[in-house]
Parts: C-alpha cells; structure tokens; sequence
C-alpha cells in the first residue's frame, strides 16, 4: 500500500482532517478547537481516539481499510 508513504496528502490524511472538525464530545458536549484525534494503525485497522480535557471521557472511532 503506497499510500502510507506519499506523505501529507493520503486518503488517510484526509479523512483525519475531517475527524478534526468533529471534536465535540458525546458525553458533555464540549467541542475541543485545539484537539485532534490520536490514530493508531493496526492491521488493516485505523483506530482514531480523542480524549475529552473537559470531562475525560474517550472518543473511539474505528476505520476499516480496504485493500
Ligand atoms: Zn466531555
């Protein structure tokens, strides 16, 4: 998969930036504007989290790849 080594402007990428305008939290409410989501590849997995810095709670959210 070449895609992980193009470098700033992979689907991936932007899928994040996406994530990072949805930052408000499902359990208080509050929308972090400073915040991103942290994205771990497993596999053929991306799984994105967010933790909340006014409630605590964390933010899951899991992307499948295809191949
Ligand atoms: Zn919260």
């Amino acid at each position: 998969m070449s895609v992980w080594h193009t470098g700033g402007t992979t689907p991936l990428d932007r899928l994040k930036s996406r994530y990072d305008r949805d930052l408000r939290c499902g359990e208080c409410g509050y929308v972090d504007e400073e915040g991103e989501w942290q994205a771990r590849t497993t596999g053929d997995r991306v799984d994105y989290r967010h933790l909340c810095p006014s409630c605590g709670a964390v933010e899951r959210r899991t992307l499948k790849l295809r191949r």
